[in-house]
């Protein structure tokens, strides 16, 4: 099949990059990002996601401070030369909502009504530190790095004190990821009480200091209109308005389950829609509801390893992709997911459309991987600086080592990679131009470092929660 060949080499060890890695800082143990050097990784089946350049079988990929410079087969590339042949090059992978907050949960929602993920996230993220949401988001930030993702969505829902969303960004930036950061409301907060604006009015007015380079952007998490039940217009609007005065774009959850119909329209017909709005979920829309989403310019996210784990039930990918909505996938909460690789939540995207379709034809492969690269990055309005190996475009990209027992024996490229791809297949990250996992390891994160922090923070939430 196309592109088999470029896979024969058995040799491939990995990609060299000593001079580009990180140095340790002082004794902190947090480890410096690594500079924006510039290389060529040579040799590579590179499937750009760009419509016009297609996949280049022994192509290379030319980075220069932080941006892609050249794409092709015979490009003359510049800098270091890395050795590329046998992987297969492709766009970071594009994260589009994503609770990072609260993965030091992870697998935690249970078996019985008292133990699901609402109300244990709710008793438990009443209960976090600053330190806590941070070692939190670190963790998620490093799982997302060392599985293929350059871009997440940090959706960070609770945000006690304006320390508590410094803590969720200084994470992002410690590990060196391209994100959004959206600030949110606390756990418990009643919903007849609008959440405080501080934290959010603080991180705007000095968003520069926070942005890690222009590596980070700032958004509103916002309730919307709905939660356990309806909140009042006294409660959300001041909310929504001072996400629209400074100018942040916002996300918000709506007809999360199938059965919960009718959130879509109330907010099509209270002008709470814009090409400034991310709606999560929207799995009870109807026809006329699609409509609205399309006119009103938003964009939408679908979770469905965590959508169809709480059993809110398929999302309607297809449905939206035939209304040209602009659609990211995500992974929502690592409390009813457990691994967050991306990878396999898109080959869930792909598998329940065909489910639905009772078709093996309904979703090609090159689609999922077109949902977690290109469409992603348009559906977060990034698609002018990410989600394609392009030139001119910042350099976010991975190197996928199909050289193990999972992914051995190359048919079809795109297949192989949204089927088979776990982060130890993925041997190479760069984020802005940063190569931030090198020969299958994290080169500017301690990992038992950032494992022993996640493990006492949710240690520590026990023993203040007296939870046996
Ligand atoms: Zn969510």
């Amino acid at each position: 099949m196309r592109g088999a060949a470029a896979f024969g080499a058995a040799g491939a060890t990995g990609l060299l990059s000593s001079p580009l890695m990180a140095q340790a800082v002082g004794d902190t143990g947090a480890l410096r990002l690594p500079p924006r050097g510039e290389f060529t990784i040579a040799g590579a089946h590179v499937m750009t996601m760009d419509g016009a350049l297609g996949d280049i079988a022994g192509g290379s990929v030319h980075v220069r401070n932080g941006e892609i410079v050249a794409v092709g087969k015979d490009i003359a590339g510049g800098g270091e030369k890395i050795d590329g042949t046998g992987m297969i090059v492709m766009p970071g992978i594009v994260e589009t909502h994503w609770h990072m907050w609260n993965t030091i949960f992870r697998s935690f929602a249970g078996d019985r009504l008292e133990e699901g993920y609402f109300p244990t996230v709710a008793r438990f993220g009443q209960q976090m530190s600053p330190d806590d949401i941070f070692q939190s988001t670190r963790l998620s930030a490093a799982e997302a790095i060392n599985s293929g993702m350059t871009f997440v969505h940090s959706w960070c829902h609770n945000v006690r004190s304006t320390a508590h969303a410094e803590a969720d960004i200084s994470a992002l930036a410690e590990v060196g990821i391209r994100a959004r950061h959206s600030c949110g409301w606390p756990q418990g907060v009643p919903d007849t009480q609008s959440a405080d604006q501080a934290p959010i009015e603080s991180l705007a007015r000095d968003w520069k200091s926070w942005s890690n380079d222009g590596l980070i952007t700032l958004g509103m998490a916002w309730r919307g209109q709905f939660r356990a039940g309806p909140i009042k217009p006294e409660v959300y609007q001041p909310e929504f308005d001072n996400a629209r005065k400074l100018a942040l774009p916002i996300t918000v959850h709506v007809a999360s389950a199938h059965k919960a119909v009718n959130q879509i329209e109330p907010l099509y017909k209270a002008k709470l829609m814009g090409k400034d709005v991310q709606l999560i979920h929207t799995l009870s829309a109807n026809a006329a509801e699609l409509d609205m989403i399309k006119e009103s310019g938003c964009s939408v996210s679908v979770s469905p390893g965590s959508e169809l784990r709480i059993g809110y039930g398929y999302p309607q990918i297809g449905e939206m992709l035939a209304k040209g909505i602009p659609l990211g996938i995500s992974v929502d909460t690592s409390a009813l997911t457990g691994s967050s690789n991306l990878f396999g939540v898109l080959k869930l995207a792909r598998d329940s459309e065909n489910a639905k379709a009772e078709s093996e034809f309904k979703m090609t492969a090159r689609k999922a991987l077109e949902l977690g690269t290109i469409e992603g990055a348009r559906s977060m309005g990034l698609d002018d600086r990410i989600g394609s190996l392009t030139p001119g475009k910042r350099a976010d990209l991975i190197a996928i080592s199909p050289n193990t027992l999972n992914m051995a024996v190359v048919t079809d490229p795109a297949h192989l990679v949204l089927e088979a791809t776990a982060a130890e297949n993925v041997d190479t990250v760069v984020v802005d131009g940063r190569i931030l996992k090198a020969r299958g390891k994290l080169v500017a994160v301690d990992t038992p470092k950032v494992i022993a922090g996640a493990r006492a923070a949710l240690a520590g939430v026990r023993e203040r929660t007296k939870w046996r």
